[in-house]
């Protein structure tokens, strides 16, 4: 088996000591070690970031952006070897992968627009020979934690803008799945990066917390679930950081009754179903407006969803691979377990799956339950695996208020051909990412991502143009060249024109 290295200072790093394995959830064989890196192996990514700042911070805007043109055209190149890491080690099919990857490279794409987005702004003759300026300044050493979910795209979420905006950045990611972020880091050092601008260490709560405690490291991004991104952003603002903590998510789609019912199932089937539920803009919920709709989606729903095409993430054509560890997929039994106790009525049960020659794999199939009520966990909780509630109401009211008192916020979307009905939507609901007739409304890169509620921690969005305020910090400079030299008198007052 091996061992997953460190990546600091431009050199891989290996330690001893504590380590976790690393699975194919196909096979549910260990594959790898990963070590857990100790405080003192942070302090040293740390202090090769402190050491790279001042040089990388003055390196000019287009020279940083040139080096992300390049880590662009690598990843590219690329594709195939990513995605097959990320398969392996999280189990999506191989085309899932191929797609998260394309949506992490948007967000290379988008800071390889840093001289146009670091222009600042400028103001002339705000007063008698004075101009004015805003400089949006790095903030040094800055941390990412990531989650299993997206290996590639979630640190390219934070980390070539970071860069490219003149920080170094420390990545902690998740400790599941880390073959494929290695392999991304290591790309961008292929592309020119200096060493120390950034450097990954794998871990768990100990190197998190040391990242939090280190007053070297002046912000925190985090994606993962709730509890722990609560966690982040009250250790990290209690020590005056910066911090964006993205968490959990329950996503409700509205189904109204006009709506195009055939292309309403299609989507729902990926957005419920793709990556095995394992995404924070999953719908995990399905809200039908009236008895009619809901009849009408569970005679559609049923034979799709034991249709599925189900196996080994790395075999081409599957519709869903397993769950990324054994824990995870009980866990999500357990929800079923729970839903059926509740009084939910259990359409589609997908425990029990085995995929032949892949026994061990942490298999399960697709679930729906219709009849579930607001106050069943399954309702309320993240179950993160694949399984579709459907809740039944009487009207569009009476779904967003359902979604509106829900206590989380990431995504919702609704499905009409009622502009009205969607306008109303869109203005009232209170969740971060909304769709109309778009299940999985994630925003490109040059829109942010985040939710409301309990599903963000933080003012700012992750990417994009909060991305950019995140990661850097305003100076407003006034300045003044007199004309020529002359003696002006002290003034008492407060200044003003
Ligand atoms: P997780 O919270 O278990 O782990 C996320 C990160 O936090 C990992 O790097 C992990 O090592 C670290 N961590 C775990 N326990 C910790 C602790 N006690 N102290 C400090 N750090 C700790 O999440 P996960 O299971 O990897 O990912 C799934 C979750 O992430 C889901 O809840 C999903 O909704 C959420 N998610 C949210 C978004 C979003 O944009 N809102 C995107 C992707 C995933």
């Amino acid at each position: 088996m091996s061992v997953i290295p460190h990546l600091i200072n431009g050199e891989l790093v290996t330690e001893n000591g504590r380590a976790v394995d690393v699975f194919n959830p196909s096979t549910g064989q260990a594959i790898h070690k990963l070590p857990l890196a100790t405080r003192e192996t942070i302090q040293s990514a740390i202090d090769a970031a402190k050491a790279a700042f001042p040089a990388w911070r003055n390196t000019p805007a287009a020279k940083r952006a040139q080096v992300m043109f390049r880590f662009k055209q690598l990843l590219e190149q690329n594709e195939g070897r990513i995605s097959q890491l990320i398969s392996e080690e999280h189990g999506k099919t191989l085309e899932d992968a191929a797609g998260e990857l394309k949506r992490g490279i948007e967000n290379v794409e988008f800071a390889c627009a840093a001289p146009e987005i670091l222009k600042g702004e400028y103001s002339r003759n705000v007063g008698p020979n004075i101009d004015a300026w805003s400089d949006f300044q790095p903030l040094g050493v800055v941390a990412g934690i990531t989650p299993f979910n997206f290996p590639a795209m979630v640190p390219l979420w934070m980390y070539p803008l970071a860069i490219v905006c003149g920080n170094c950045f420390i990545l902690k990611p998740s400790e599941r799945d880390p073959s494929s972020t290695l392999l991304i880091a290591q790309l961008l050092l292929e592309a020119g990066l200096p060493k120390g601008v950034l450097s990954v260490v794998h871990g768990d709560k100990t190197a998190v917390d040391a990242l939090i405690e280190a007053p070297e490291v002046k912000a925190l991004s985090f994606v993962g679930s709730t509890p722990i991104a609560e966690y982040i952003y009250a250790e990290g603002t209690k020590r005056g950081k910066r911090v964006q903590a993205l968490g959990g998510a329950k996503n409700h789609a509205v189904l109204m009754p006009d709506a195009d019912l055939d292309n309403a199932v299609s989507a729902l089937m990926g957005a419920a179903y793709g990556s095995c539920g394992e995404r924070c803009m999953a719908i995990s919920v399905a809200v039908c407006v009236g008895d009619q709709v809901a009849d009408a989606l569970v005679a559609k729903l049923t034979p799709q969803i034991k249709a599925l095409k189900i196996g080994a993430g790395t075999s081409c054509g599957l519709d869903m691979g397993p769950l990324v560890t054994g824990q995870a997929r009980d866990k999500v039994s357990g929800y079923v377990e729970d839903g059926v106790a509740a009084g939910a009525t259990l359409v589609v049960d997908g425990r029990g799956l085995t995929v032949a020659g892949h026994e061990e794999g942490f298999f399960l199939g697709g679930c729906l339950f219709d009849n579930v009520t607001p106050e069943m966990r399954i309702y309320k909780e993240e179950i993160f695996g694949p399984v579709l509630c459907i809740v039944r109401v009487n009207s569009l009211e009476e779904a967003m208020q359902l979604i509106n008192d829900h206590e989380y916020g990431n995504g919702t979307c609704i499905f009409t051909r009622d502009g009205e009905a969607a306008r109303l939507f869109c203005d009232e609901i209170e969740v971060g990412m909304v769709g109309v007739n778009v299940p999985l409304p994630v925003p490109v890169a040059y829109h942010s991502f985040g939710g409301w509620k309990r599903s963000l921690f933080g003012d700012l969005h992750a990417y994009g143009p909060d991305g950019v305020r995140f990661y850097t910090r305003r100076k407003a400079i006034t300045q003044r060249w007199p004309q020529r030299a002359s003696h002006e008198a002290s003034q008492f007052a407060f200044p003003s024109l």
